[in-house]
């Protein structure tokens, strides 16, 4: 078994072992079995190193310590000198500790002492910022570096772009040096276990739990997590931990194992019973209710978004959700034609008019507009009104008339085993439409829709391969509305067959 020196950690390597002490060791022992970095996981950290290069701006004059992490005794030469050249504002400056290596993102001179600066993409303060910050703090003083201040800067969520990013403006300093400090006095426990968990040959057991997923998925789960089936008590509906260790303590790893005594909130009985009997469960009263709010025309509504930490247009906040795509299905009288209407942005310019139009254009004075959970959708709108006042008064009467399909799945009118305890639209639409699935399609989910939309904002993508995109991303969309027009067809059978 080869692995670095077990008394050499980084600090991502000292937030990972304070997740887990297995993760620790699979990190270094057997890196092979971790699971590569998803597309959704690399925008993450693409967002971070653009925040991360605007930070910079923040504080003009900076140094920047330009050896990455393949090349660590050059970061630390690079800051060593820099240091003695009188730098006074360093970035991803390298100091090694006991060894412990650190980079900060920035470290400011004030007076004799330094204040550390580490910057995060986020929007507020996260607890699992303070180890983060307390171990950089740790090493610094320990290279001789007295810190003056730990502070976080993050993104200021009511900031609204106009014009070139501000980075005064765009940011928010928290001061976290009184924070930090409970994690600072514990750092050296920490790391004491940390080196003993490296200097064993044996990989340490640890039950897979809430720490698989908190504060940050792991990327051992792959292989934690194989000898659990796709579907078991782990997605039993909003159960926490102490419930499930409870059942894999009397050794239920499937939901129709579950003993009929064992204590289950009444969402969960009927995710059981459906996993045990194979059997739908519906509510005819539950789904009248919702259907008789339907009023005709109806038009069923779905957006694509894409959130960018860094605002692309003007009036943007930052993470603000920018709505990109837009499929409408409309359906004029009770089993009526529906006939289809779509609108997508021009990856090169602002796609928010143009949404604010088509919306306004072709969603008609009366009739519900069905969407698939509201908040999502009518948040939307209230942006779009907020930055169009021309179309402020149709787009809020829109908002006005939305009708939520996932109500009745929400609230358990209808429950199928083949929704395995979930009620979202991919989980619904194959168990209630069979053979209507996402599987085979080349955009099959949000997540891979908005990184289609970013690669063609950001020039990745171009020529065929761009048209290629754009003609996925409106099959994908043009699919969720055409499912909910399925969904509801499905709910408005079970209402009229059984009254
Ligand atoms: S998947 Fe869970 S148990 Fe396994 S290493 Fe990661 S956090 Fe630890």
């Amino acid at each position: 078994m080869t692995g670095p020196s077990p008394h050499r950690l980084s600090k991502s390597q000292y937030l990972r072992g304070l997740q887990c002490p297995k993760s620790l060791w699979l990190h270094n022992f057997r890196p092979d079995l971790r699971a590569p970095a998803s597309p959704g996981v690399q925008h993450v950290f693409d967002q971070g190193h653009k925040v991360g290069l605007l930070a910079h701006q923040r504080f003009p004059g900076g140094v920047l310590i330009e050896a990455d992490h393949n090349h660590i005794p050059d970061a630390l030469r690079q800051t060593a000198e820099a240091l003695e050249h009188g730098a006074e504002i360093l970035f991803e400056a390298a100091f090694m500790h006991d060894g412990v290596l650190v980079r900060p993102d920035v470290l400011v001179k004030e007076g004799p002492r330094w204040d550390l600066i580490e910057v995060k993409s986020s929007t507020e303060v996260k607890e699992v910022y303070l180890p983060d910050i307390a171990i950089q703090r740790l090493v610094l003083e320990g290279a001789g570096l007295p810190v003056r201040r730990a502070s976080l800067l993050h993104v200021n969520n009511q900031y609204i772009r106009k014009g070139k990013i501000d980075p005064t403006k765009f940011f928010t300093l928290s001061d976290l040096t009184e924070e930090t400090m409970p994690y600072l006095r514990q750092a050296h426990a920490e790391l004491a276990a940390m080196r003993k968990v490296l200097a064993g040959p044996d990989m340490p057991t640890v039950e897979i739990g809430a720490q698989c997923t908190r504060p940050y998925d792991c990327d051992f789960m792959c292989f934690c997590w194989k000898h659990v089936p796709a579907y078991s008590v782990y997605d039993l509906k909003r159960a926490d931990f102490s419930v499930i260790n409870a059942l894999r303590a009397m050794g239920v790893m499937l939901l129709e194992d579950i003993p009929p005594d064992f204590k289950l909130t009444a969402t969960q009985e009927l995710q059981v019973q459906a996993a045990k009997t194979g059997k739908v469960h519906i509510d005819v009263a539950g789904i009248k209710k919702c259907l008789d709010k339907l009023v005709y025309p109806l038009y069923f509504l779905d957006f694509e978004t894409v959130n960018l930490a860094v605002p692309p247009y003007d009036g943007m906040r930052p993470f603000q959700a920018l709505p990109f795509q837009a499929s409408l299905h409309v359906q004029e009288r009770p089993s009526g034609e529906v006939r289809h209407l779509e609108y997508l942005g021009d990856p090169k310019s602002d796609p928010r008019l143009g949404m604010a139009e088509f919306l306004t254009r072709n969603i008609g004075p009366q009739g519900s507009v069905v969407v698939y959970n509201a908040s999502f959708e009518g948040g939307r709108l209230c942006e779009l009104a907020e930055a169009f006042p021309v179309q402020a008064k149709a787009l809020h009467a829109i908002k006005g008339r939305l009708w939520d399909l996932i109500i009745p799945f929400r609230s358990n009118y209808f429950v199928h085993p083949a929704m395995r305890g979930s009620a979202s639209m991919k989980a619904v639409l194959p168990a209630l439409v069979p053979g209507m699935t996402y599987e085979n399609l080349d955009i099959a989910n949000g997540e891979m829709a908005f990184l289609a939309y970013e690669a063609l904002m950001d020039g990745q993508v171009t020529g065929d391969e761009a048209l290629k995109t754009m003609a996925a991303l409106r099959v994908y969309c043009g699919q969720d509305t055409l499912g909910m027009v399925k969904i509801l067809r499905v709910l408005l059978g079970q209402s009229t067959q059984r009254e």
